[in-house]
Protein backbone atom coordinates (compact mmCIF):
# COMPACT_ATOMS: atom_id res chain seq x y z
CA UNK A 1 0.00 0.00 0.00
CA UNK A 2 2.59 2.45 0.83
CA UNK A 3 5.14 2.15 -1.96
CA UNK A 4 1.37 2.02 -4.11
CA UNK A 5 1.13 5.66 -2.85
CA UNK A 6 4.52 7.02 -3.54
CA UNK A 7 4.13 5.21 -7.19
CA UNK A 8 0.94 7.00 -7.78
CA UNK A 9 2.35 10.46 -7.25
CA UNK A 10 5.82 9.87 -9.30
CA UNK A 11 4.15 8.09 -11.85
CA UNK A 12 0.73 9.21 -11.78
CA UNK A 13 -1.20 6.20 -12.29
CA UNK A 14 -4.51 4.59 -10.30
CA UNK A 15 -4.40 1.67 -9.67
CA UNK A 16 -7.93 -0.45 -10.13
CA UNK A 17 -8.99 -4.21 -9.14
CA UNK A 18 -11.40 -5.82 -10.25
CA UNK A 19 -14.31 -6.49 -8.24
CA UNK A 20 -14.40 -10.02 -9.37
CA UNK A 21 -11.07 -11.67 -10.31
CA UNK A 22 -8.63 -9.54 -8.66
CA UNK A 23 -6.77 -8.28 -11.95
CA UNK A 24 -5.18 -5.27 -11.42
CA UNK A 25 -5.06 -2.55 -14.05
CA UNK A 26 -2.52 0.98 -13.73
CA UNK A 27 -4.35 3.45 -15.55
CA UNK A 28 -2.81 6.87 -16.13
CA UNK A 29 -4.16 9.46 -13.18
CA UNK A 30 -5.00 11.63 -16.76
CA UNK A 31 -7.59 8.96 -18.27
CA UNK A 32 -9.27 9.04 -14.97
CA UNK A 33 -9.36 12.73 -14.27
CA UNK A 34 -10.93 12.60 -17.66
CA UNK A 35 -13.27 10.68 -16.88
CA UNK A 36 -14.43 11.97 -13.84
CA UNK A 37 -14.72 15.23 -15.39
CA UNK A 38 -17.21 13.81 -17.54
CA UNK A 39 -19.40 12.03 -15.26
CA UNK A 40 -21.78 14.40 -13.68
CA UNK A 41 -23.35 11.71 -12.02
CA UNK A 42 -22.88 10.33 -8.04
CA UNK A 43 -19.99 12.23 -7.32
CA UNK A 44 -19.61 9.10 -4.18
CA UNK A 45 -18.87 6.94 -7.21
CA UNK A 46 -15.44 6.56 -8.26
CA UNK A 47 -14.67 6.90 -12.65
CA UNK A 48 -15.40 3.22 -13.30
CA UNK A 49 -13.45 1.00 -15.55
CA UNK A 50 -14.44 -2.51 -16.86
CA UNK A 51 -12.20 -5.40 -16.28
CA UNK A 52 -10.58 -6.29 -19.61
CA UNK A 53 -10.59 -10.08 -17.96
CA UNK A 54 -14.24 -10.49 -17.02
CA UNK A 55 -15.94 -7.21 -17.82
CA UNK A 56 -16.84 -6.52 -14.32
CA UNK A 57 -16.35 -3.21 -12.44
CA UNK A 58 -12.67 -2.49 -11.22
CA UNK A 59 -12.45 -0.09 -8.02
CA UNK A 60 -9.75 2.10 -7.43
CA UNK A 61 -7.44 1.13 -4.83
CA UNK A 62 -7.39 4.93 -3.81
CA UNK A 63 -7.93 7.87 -5.85
CA UNK A 64 -9.37 11.34 -4.60
CA UNK A 65 -11.73 12.52 -6.83
CA UNK A 66 -12.02 16.50 -8.13
CA UNK A 67 -14.47 16.41 -6.19
CA UNK A 68 -12.67 16.01 -3.07
CA UNK A 69 -13.80 12.50 -3.03
CA UNK A 70 -11.59 9.90 -1.86
CA UNK A 71 -12.47 6.13 -2.97
CA UNK A 72 -10.49 3.53 -1.23
CA UNK A 73 -10.89 -0.33 -2.36
CA UNK A 74 -10.87 -1.15 1.55
CA UNK A 75 -13.81 1.28 2.11
CA UNK A 76 -15.73 -1.07 0.40
CA UNK A 77 -14.28 -4.63 1.31
ZN1 LIG B 1 -12.07 -9.21 -13.70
Amino acid sequence: MESFRRKQEKNEVVKYVCLECHEIEEIPLSVVRDFDAMDDGDPSVPPQFGCEHCGNPMYPEYYKGLHGYEYKLSDIL
